[in-house]
C-alpha cells in the first residue's frame, strides 16, 4: 500500500514508483532476498504418514469430507506442524570465512521443516517417507530487480540469483549434514529406513543443492529502508520514498534484511508502525 499526501490514502504498485524512478535516473539495482530450501527425504518403516491419503483416492476423498463437514482430519493439518530453528554452532567452517551474517548471537541461521511424508519435489514415486526440509534464514546472496524499459507498467527484470555466495552453498550443505546426523540418533532407531539422497561429498552436496534447492516465498529488500541521509535504499525510516514527495511504501519490500523467521508477522510489526506514523501526520 502506498499514501499520497496530495490524494490522501491511494493505494497503488509503489514498487513501479521506485523501480521506474531509480532505473530511469540512477539504473539502480536492488536486493532482493530470498529464503533457500533443501529437501531431505528419507523412506520409513512405517505406513502411518501423509503417503495413506496422498497415494489413496478413496483416502484422500474421506479425508477432504471430513474437512469438509468437522474441519478436522488431516487437512486440518498443515504440511510442516513441527518446525526447529537451529544455529551454525560458532567453531562451525560455514562461519571461518566470514562474518556471521545472523542478526546476533542467538539468531538462527537455519531452520527445520519436518514433514510426515513428502513435502516438496523431487518425489519419488512410491513409499512412505519423512521430510526434513532445511531453510537457510541467514544467505548472503542477492538478487535484483531492474527495469529494462522506460514504460512503468512493464514488467521489470527480476534475477533472484541464488546460491551465488559460498556461504550460501556451504551453509545448505552444513544444514543437510546437520539433519542427518539428528535423524541418526537413537530415537529414530528402526523408523527411518534409508535415505533418498545418496550424496555425501561436498561436491556431490554441492550438485543435489544446486538442483533440489527452491525458494520458500520470503523475498524481500526490493525497496530497502536505510537511513534518512544514507545515498543507498528507497525509503526511509519512516517508511518515506528517498527524493519522492508524499509517498510511504508499506510492505516487505522495506526490509533490508531477512528477518531469521517467517516473513508475515514482520510485515504485521513495522505495518502497525505506518499506521501509527501515517496518524501522526495527518493528526487523525
Ligand atoms: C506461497 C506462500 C506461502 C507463504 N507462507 C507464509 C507463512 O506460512 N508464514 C509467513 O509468515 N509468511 C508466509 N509467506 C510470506 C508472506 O505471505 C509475505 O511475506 C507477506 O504476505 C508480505 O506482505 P506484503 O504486505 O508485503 O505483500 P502481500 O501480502 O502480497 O500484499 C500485497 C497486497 O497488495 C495487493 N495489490 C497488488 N497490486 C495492487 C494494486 N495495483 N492495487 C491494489 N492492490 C494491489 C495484492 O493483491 C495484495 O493483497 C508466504 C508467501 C507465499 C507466496
Amino acid at each position: 500500500m502506498a499514501v499520497n499526501r496530495r490524494n490522501k490514502v491511494q493505494v497503488v504498485q509503489p514498487s513501479l514508483v521506485v523501480w521506474y524512478k531509480y532505473g530511469q535516473f540512477r539504473r539502480n539495482r536492488f536486493c532482493n532476498r530470498f529464503w533457500r530450501a533443501v529437501p531431505n527425504v528419507w523412506t520409513v518403516n512405517s505406513n502411518d504418514t501423509f503417503e495413506k491419503f496422498t497415494e489413496n483416492p478413496t483416502v484422500s476423498e474421506a479425508d477432504l469430507k471430513l474437512w469438509q463437514n468437522n474441519k478436522t482430519g488431516v487437512f486440518a493439518n498443515s504440511i510442516a506442524n513441527n518446525v526447529g530453528w537451529v544455529r551454525f554452532p560458532n567453531d562451525s567452517s560455514v562461519l571461518s570465512n566470514q562474518e556471521d551474517p545472523a542478526a546476533g548471537p542467538h539468531t538462527a541461521h537455519f531452520e527445520l521443516l519436518i514433514s510426515n511424508g513428502l513435502s516438496i519435489p523431487p518425489f519419488p514415486t512410491a513409499g512412505n517417507f519423512l521430510s526434513i526440509t532445511t531453510v537457510l534464514l541467514t544467505p548472503t546472496s542477492r538478487g535484483s530487480v531492474t527495469i529494462n524499459s522506460s514504460d512503468p507498467f512493464a514488467a521489470p527484470l527480476i534475477d533472484p540469483n541464488m546460491l551465488s555466495t559460498e556461504f550460501d552453498v556451504a551453509g545448505l550443505i552444513e544444514s543437510i549434514r546437520s539433519v542427518r546426523r539428528f535423524v541418526s540418533a537413537p530415537a529414530w532407531d528402526g523408523y527411518i529406513a534409508t535415505s533418498v539422497t545418496n550424496a555425501t561429498t561436498d561436491a556431490e552436496l554441492e550438485a543435489f543443492v544446486r538442483s533440489t534447492t527452491s525458494t520458500l516465498f520470503h523475498p524481500v529488500g526490493t525497496a530497502a529502508m536505510s537511513a534518512k541521509d544514507a545515498g543507498y535504499g528507497v525509503v526511509d525510516p519512516d517508511l518515506r520514498v528517498k527524493g519522492v514527495d508524499g509517498l510511504r511504501i508499506v510492505d516487505a519490500s522495506v526490509l533490508p534484511f531477512l528477518p531469521a523467521a517467517h516473513t508475515q508477522a514482520a510485515v504485521y510489526v513495522f505495518a502497525e508502525r505506518a499506521s501509527d506514523l501515517i496518524k501522526v501526520f495527518w493528526k487523525i
